[in-house]
């Protein structure tokens, strides 16, 4: 068998990014909502997926909202999106007047001091400029604090020259469970939703919409989730893996008990082995925190990540790999049906976000 015909072979690692999968998060988190729309999260270059094919993919699935961090993201989207309602987190930063304007994109003002730069800008033409406006409400890193949202609601005229599309908040703990913070976040929210009740009201990240449907208001905006992270505190996961990560073996040896892998020894064979080495590290963007604590799956089983992972390796002990199993170019599975990214994250002390958002450009990417 060993390297028969039957065998699948890869020369480089690999991932596979399943829009069908994608799509049909979209439509979960959809039945959770029922007539509340969800809009899309897809800042950092679609949480590390490909914002144009991962956006193109939920406007086919009736996704019209979408949310970037920057400006040049932004732009971006607006090349394959013509016609998509697209939010711009940081906000109008000086001097990105124009090109907001041009890409029509609609920067979430989070302070004073943004809304007095974009009304200026909107006193400069004939026409309200949209906006929405973010409130915090107990996270303290975007939007307006508390003494700011008191100025602007006893001085709405602040707001004149604007079209607010939406009024949002964003949640801190919306992942722990019973979490008095997110319960304490909703109250301050609906007090501004009362205050400000321009436009559509916006509160939930993927955690948030299940929490329930106090948490739902008019639009939504789950990120990971649709990827395939659990927005659910209690383990279970109802989303679907959305990408498949996969590395080549590119050498197995037999060690000696005693023998010790990789950079800084820090792994010592406890009995005599095998170990494979597989063609992917952390210049791939996957986890040097998953040094001697991560798995993959090779063959029908999973097997331990031993030693350090390097900057485009890694090695496996497969002592109890059948040897036919281990083959030059054999695919090993990193992240995938077997590796939920929550699990891989977990293992490597991180958040299934940063994970996705690591994987560099170097792989064979194949959208299915
Ligand atoms: C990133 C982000 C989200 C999405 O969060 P997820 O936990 O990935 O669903 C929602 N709202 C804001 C303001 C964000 O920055």
């Amino acid at each position: 068998m060993k390297g028969g015909m039957t065998e699948r072979i890869l020369t480089s690692s690999a991932l596979t990014v399943d829009l069908g999968r994608i799509r049909a998060n979209y439509r979960t988190i959809q039945t959770e909502l029922g007539s509340v729309p969800a809009a899309a999260m897809v800042k950092a270059n679609g949480y590390g997926l490909g914002v144009t094919e991962v956006s193109s993919a939920l406007w086919d699935e009736g996704c019209r909202v979408f949310f970037v961090a920057q400006v040049a993201e932004g732009e971006e989207l607006r090349e394959c999106l013509p016609d998509a309602e697209i939010h711009v987190l940081n906000g109008a930063m000086p001097g990105t007047e124009e090109a907001l304007r041009a890409g029509r994109l609609i920067p979430v003002l989070n302070s004073l001091d943004q809304i007095a730069g974009w009304t200026a800008e909107a006193r400069r033409g004939d026409q309200p400029l949209p906006a929405t406006v973010h409130f915090d409400t107990g996270m303290s890193r975007l939007g307006l604090a508390q003494d700011e949202t008191a100025t602007l609601q006893t001085n709405q005229a602040l707001l004149d020259g604007l079209d607010v599309r939406h009024v949002m908040s964003h949640l801190a703990s919306a992942d722990v469970a019973g979490s008095a913070q997110s319960a304490q976040q909703l109250a301050s929210f609906q007090e501004i939703r009362r205050a400000f009740p321009a436009g559509s009201a916006s509160l939930a990240n993927s955690a948030g919409i299940f929490l329930g449907t106090a948490y739902h208001f008019d639009l939504v905006r789950p990120g990971i989730a649709l990827f395939g992270g659990t927005p659910r505190s209690d383990g279970s996961n109802p989303m679907l893996q959305t990408i498949t990560l996969e590395a080549p073996i590119v050498q197995v040896r037999n060690v000696q008990q005693g023998e010790v892998i990789g950079y800084g020894a820090t792994h010592t064979m406890e009995r005599p082995g095998r170990v494979a080495t597989i063609a992917v590290g952390y210049a791939d963007g996957f986890l040097r925190s998953a040094s001697g604590a991560g798995t993959v799956w090779l063959a029908g089983s999973m097997v331990p990540i031993i030693g350090r992972v390097s900057m485009d390796l890694i090695t496996l002990d497969v002592t109890d790999v059948p040897t036919g199993e281990l083959y030059l170019g054999a695919p090993v599975e990193l992240i995938g049906d077997h590796c939920p990214i929550d699990d891989v994250a977990a293992r490597a002390g991180s958040i299934a976000n940063e994970l996705l958002t690591d994987l560099g450009r170097r792989y064979q990417r194949t959208y299915v």
